[in-house]
Order: structure tokens, then C-alpha cells, then sequence
């Protein structure tokens, strides 16, 4: 297998003008969670006549492209996702969304494009690969645990991968640099709602009934005080009460409360102390108080963890590829999830940042993803594309063996 650092920007430029347009299509036409047929159908299409196979799921429209090289090796996973947000979009694009209520505010549109021109290149170079890349084309990544279902309905075994790669784009980077750390990267997101149950009465006599109000705002604070006072400052936790509803009217004490809101960690420990730890702190208080509490918890995402090796062979072909100006070791997490993160729990692997701030802007201003006016530099993707195949090529000859 040849080396083709300077080769792999070279190709993605030249394939720049197919990156935008299938870009901008998906961009046009977003579908959410797990079933995105119109998506998946531009994929295909794209890939269309590539030495490929492809395997797909019963759960969702995931898609596996499986590309053989010339000779055997290891097997190497790059992943895309697809899905967009359910929120309108402000945006002067002129291929801006063209159904209201979805948006590409994620970049998974740029993911998508990148992914298959990174396909059409590393195609194009089969007889140059010994070994095997898998791209995988996710739906469902925005809350939906695609990543989940595509590994439970088998998709990355047989060949199972022996590294992962995957890109997020992020506009508040300058454009065209990267940037990732090893060990956690992105936060665990767990969900917790709560039923704080009173007795309701009349707001002048909060002695006949049991007022559930100010239970509430203890809860609220004492989660607060969770957080200083029993979680590790260097292993740290978020724990926000985003919602919290109760009341019809000034005179009246309401039976119930209800709260809700997100528990954030960036290990699998302290996602699991703090977990129990709000469940008793919750049920503890509202004991006190003569109130019932019903607490669930819902499981996002886990912490998603970069191994150190794959990191290392990153950094380095970033490096190669694109000059060391182009890389910068992020100091802290992304206390944001993403459902890679299951990827990872099977394959060691990375997950990276590309900056795609828009051309003329000051990246700590620009829109961040999730906004309804974010946008991204179509420029970067070459790079992108690039980072792809570059780092595919480097697992594929070089294994762990000079990554460490
Ligand atoms: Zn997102
Ligand atoms: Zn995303």
C-alpha cells in the first residue's frame, strides 16, 4: 500500500463540486431519527456502480458500504450520520430547508456528503488498499440511538472494524482546523423527570394540605449542592433542572410539581454515582416533606470515550496531512453527547472536530450547531474529505504500531 498524503487534499478539491451539491440536496431535504429513505436514497445514488457492498438493518436506514481492497489487512470504520433537528430554519440559504419544522443545524448533511466523496476517493485507490473500510451511514443521531441499532442489528460484524473514525463539524472553529483530545470527548446525557406529588388547597391555608412548591425548590438547590459537595471536581458532572412546572392559578396550592432536566458526565463512574445520588436526593426530600416522588431516569447517550492509540494516529496524519498549524489537542470535553459513543464502547476509535465557520466571520460569534441560523463554510469539507481518507490510509498500513 503507497502513502498519498498530499494526494488525499488534492483529490477531495477536485471532488469538491459533487461534495456541495449532494451537501446541499440532503441540506434541502432533511428527515429525522431512525427513517431517513430520501437520504439513504441519495447516498445510493452517489455510490452508485462503486466497488461496494452494502448492508443494511431491519431497525432503521442505516447502511453499511463495505469496500474490499486488493489485498487483506485490518479493517477500518469511518461513520456519517444523517438526521436533522426538528426546528425551523433561519437561514438566507438559497437550498435552505423546504419543509418547516426540519434542519440540517448539525452539519450531519456535510457528514453525509463528506463521507461518500471520502468513499468515491478511497474507491477510486482499491487496488492501492490492503484491507477494508466500512462507511458507515447512520440515521438517528439526535437523540434516537441510531449508532445503537445499527450495531444490534449486526451491521459492524463480520467484518467488525478494528478502529473507528468519525468527524463532527462545528462552526465556532477557524475553518479547516481541527481539533480532538483523547479520553473523553463528548459528555454522557441522561434524562431525569420527576412527579413531585403534594396534597393541593387553598393558598391561604397551606397547613391543611401539603404544598409541593417549595419541595420542589429545595430539590433544585440540593441538586446544586450534590454537585459541589460529592462529585470530583477533575471528574465533572452537570446537573441542570431545565424544566419545572406547577400552579393554575394565584390562590390555589397545586397537587403535583413537575421537573425535569439533564445529568452530564464524562465517565461512566460518575455518570452512575450521580444517577443513584439525584434519585435519593430526590426521594429523600420530598420524604421529608410529606410529599411521593415518581423518578424516572432515562439513559442517553454513554460518555464517549477516544482511545489513546487511535488519538495518536490522528494527531499524526492531521499533522502530515495538513501542517501542524491545522491541529490543535482540545484542553476540555464537549459536554454535548453523541450516540458514536456506542461505536466506541466496541471499537477503539476517535471522534474529531473540523472547524466550519462561515467565510467572514469571527468563529467565537459564528452560530454554533442546533441554532437556527447556523451555517458552515462549504470549503472546509475538502478537508474534511480528506482527513477521511488520510486516516483510513494510516490505520490501514500503519495498524497501532507507530500510533503509540
Ligand atoms: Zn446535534
Ligand atoms: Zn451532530
Amino acid at each position: 500500500m503507497m502513502r498519498n498524503f498530499e494526494g488525499w487534499l488534492a483529490a477531495a478539491e477536485a471532488m469538491q463540486p459533487q461534495t456541495v451539491a449532494l451537501r446541499r440536496a440532503i441540506h434541502r431535504e432533511p428527515e429525522l431519527g431512525l427513517d431517513t429513505p430520501k437520504t439513504i436514497a441519495k447516498v445510493k445514488q452517489a455510490l452508485h456502480g462503486l466497488p461496494l457492498q452494502w448492508k443494511e438493518g431491519r431497525s432503521s436506514s442505516g447502511l453499511v458500504a463495505v469496500l474490499e481492497g486488493a489485498s487483506p489487512g485490518h479493517t477500518v470504520l469511518l461513520r456519517g450520520d444523517m438526521d436533522a433537528l426538528p426546528m425551523p430554519e433561519d437561514t438566507p440559504l438559497d437550498f435552505r430547508s423546504a419543509l418547516d419544522g426540519a434542519m440540517h443545524a448539525c452539519g450531519h448533511d456535510a457528514h453525509t456528503a463528506m463521507l461518500v466523496s471520502a468513499a468515491k476517493i478511497l474507491c477510486a485507490r482499491r487496488e492501492h488498499i490492503a484491507g477494508r473500510v466500512l462507511f458507515m451511514f447512520q440515521p438517528g443521531e439526535e437523540g434516537h440511538h441510531g449508532a445503537r441499532f445499527m450495531i444490534e442489528d449486526g451491521l459492524l460484524d463480520n467484518p467488525k472494524p478494528d478502529a473507528a473514525f468519525a468527524l463532527h463539524v462545528i462552526p465556532n472553529v477557524a475553518t479547516g482546523h481541527f481539533t480532538g483530545r483523547t479520553g473523553a470527548a463528548l459528555a454522557s446525557d441522561d434524562t431525569f423527570q420527576v412527579v413531585l406529588r403534594g396534597k393541593g388547597g387553598h393558598a391561604s391555608t397551606p397547613s391543611l394540605a401539603v404544598d409541593p412548591i417549595p419541595v420542589a425548590c429545595e430539590i433544585v438547590l440540593a441538586l446544586q449542592s450534590l454537585i459541589t459537595r460529592r462529585v470530583d471536581v477533575f471528574d465533572p458532572v452537570v446537573v441542570t433542572v431545565a424544566e419545572l412546572r406547577a400552579g393554575t392559578a394565584h390562590n390555589v396550592i397545586p397537587e403535583t410539581v413537575y421537573l425535569a432536566g439533564t445529568i452530564r458526565a464524562l465517565s461512566e463512574q460518575a455518570r452512575g454515582f450521580v444517577g443513584e445520588k439525584v434519585r435519593h436526593v430526590i426521594e429523600a426530600i420530598a420524604a421529608a416533606h410529606d410529599c411521593t416522588a415518581e423518578i424516572d431516569i432515562l439513559a442517553g447517550y454513554p460518555v464517549t470515550l477516544n482511545d489513546a492509540r487511535v488519538m495518536a494516529l490522528v494527531g499524526r496524519v492531521i499533522t502530515e496531512t495538513f501542517g501542524p498549524a491545522s491541529w490543535t489537542t482540545a484542553a476540555a470535553p464537549v459536554m454535548g453527547a453523541e450516540d458514536f459513543s456506542y461505536v466506541l464502547q466496541r471499537v477503539p476509535g476517535a471522534m474529531i472536530f473540523l472547524g466550519v465557520c462561515p467565510e467572514g466571520q469571527d468563529h467565537r460569534l459564528a452560530c454554533p450547531c442546533h441554532s437556527n441560523k447556523m451555517m458552515l463554510s462549504e470549503a472546509a469539507l475538502a478537508r474534511g474529505v480528506a482527513a477521511h481518507c488520510a486516516v483510513a490510509e494510516a490505520f490501514l498500513i500503519d495498524g497501532f504500531d507507530h500510533a503509540s
